[in-house]
């Protein structure tokens, strides 16, 4: 199209996309037309697309009603055609850059409090902004050959990092990584996070660790815990089944709670990933006072929270989900760091099955 970037001449005119035609049925493999990109647009071919939890949600149809749809919020691929607005807005971005896209915030207004107020993200772009739409739930993903973003959206990736290792950090490790950052930590500041062993859990481990945070990793399943455990990232990890959150404390902290008074020992965050209630209280009985629960996952029925913890211990109780641009590039930036022996920084552990990953 004019003003538009491509490489056209390669380019299919139809493509191949798994759409989801009917709720609480399997994708159906589709021909369709290959998108085209306008304004802050970016044609990307898929190199890898992930399958998070959220996806099965939508599948059963109790998230959202849009039918059809090309699911996937968690992707990534190469630019092989953009709209006219695309390169001048983002710069860094061209033909042949490869990027991963977290889904949030597909063509944002621009206008609204949430776009003018964006903590340092691309001008007028909020990944917030709630007239965005989102890939893979309001607008079509990425379980497709080719597909449609916003360049405001992704963030290119580092020569160290795969399409296969960037679509589930597109989700999954956003969102754990913001949270990490959401606790606000000095270098040694004690993180919990309770799911450890889990899709997030065993990405915050790694994060956590690397980000120079004393982590515990609390889970209460054989599996988890043995993940968690064999990533050997030097987070202590405990099973909540045999292990009282006191218990907890006396062992990483090594104090006897001798002459300190109930709340003046324990972690200085907790980061909740179990979506049931007995996870968010053995979180709340790890922090010590004035300390900071991030919820992430939460039971349908939503959870109780002691006043006493909110009013006499002045715990803050505050809600994360996803992760702005400059926070998504900084998390890219540390996945892509090389540990010593030259392996991945970042190890994922839910392996590929047919080209998705489930995390
Ligand atoms: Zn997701
Ligand atoms: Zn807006």
């Amino acid at each position: 199209m004019a003003g538009s970037s491509s490489a056209a001449a390669s380019l299919p005119s139809e493509i191949q996309a798994q759409v989801l035609t009917a709720f609480n049925t399997p994708y159906q493999l589709t021909t369709l037309p290959l998108p085209v990109p306008v304004d802050h647009d970016l044609l990307l071919k898929v190199g890898a697309a992930s399958y998070c939890h959220t996806d099965l949600v939508y599948q059963s149809g109790v998230m959202g009603k849009i039918l059809p749809l090309i699911p996937c919020h968690e992707f990534a691929g190469t630019i092989v055609s953009a709209g006219p607005l695309a390169f001048s807005t983002v710069p860094g971005l061209s033909i042949g850059t490869r990027v991963g896209v977290p889904g949030r915030a597909y063509r944002p207004c621009g206008q609204c409090r949430e776009c003018k107020n964006n903590g340092g993200d691309p001008e007028g772009y909020g990944n917030t902004c709630p007239k965005a739409g989102n890939l893979g739930i309001t607008r079509d993903g990425g379980f497709a050959q080719y597909a449609l973003v916003d360049a405001r959206q992704v963030a290119a990736l580092p020569d160290a990092i795969s399409e296969v290792e960037a679509a589930p950090l597109m989700c999954a490790g956003l969102t754990i990584y913001a949270a990490l950052k959401r606790c606000a930590l000095p270098k040694a500041g004690r993180v919990g996070i309770i799911g450890a062993g889990g899709g997030l859990g065993h990405l915050g481990l790694q994060f956590g660790v690397k980000m120079g945070l004393d982590v515990v990793g609390i889970d209460a399943s054989d599996e988890a815990l043995k993940l968690a455990t064999e990533l050997d990232t030097g987070a202590s990890i405990f099973d909540a089944r045999t292990t009282k959150p006191e218990e907890v404390l006396k062992q990483i902290s090594g104090q006897t709670g001798e002459g300190l008074q109930e709340g003046e020992t324990g972690l200085d965050a907790v980061i909740i990933l179990p979506e049931n209630q007995s996870g968010f209280d053995y979180g709340m009985k790890l922090l010590r006072n004035h300390g900071i629960c991030v919820v992430l996952s939460f039971p349908k029925s939503g959870f109780h929270i002691s006043a006493e913890d909110l009013v006499f211990r002045d715990i803050q109780v505050v809600g994360s989900l996803v992760g702005k641009n400059w926070v998504l590039k900084e998390m890219l930036q540390l996945a892509a760091h090389k540990n010593h022996d030259n392996s991945a920084m970042v190890q994922m552990a839910f392996q590929i099955t047919f080209g998705t990953r489930v995390c």
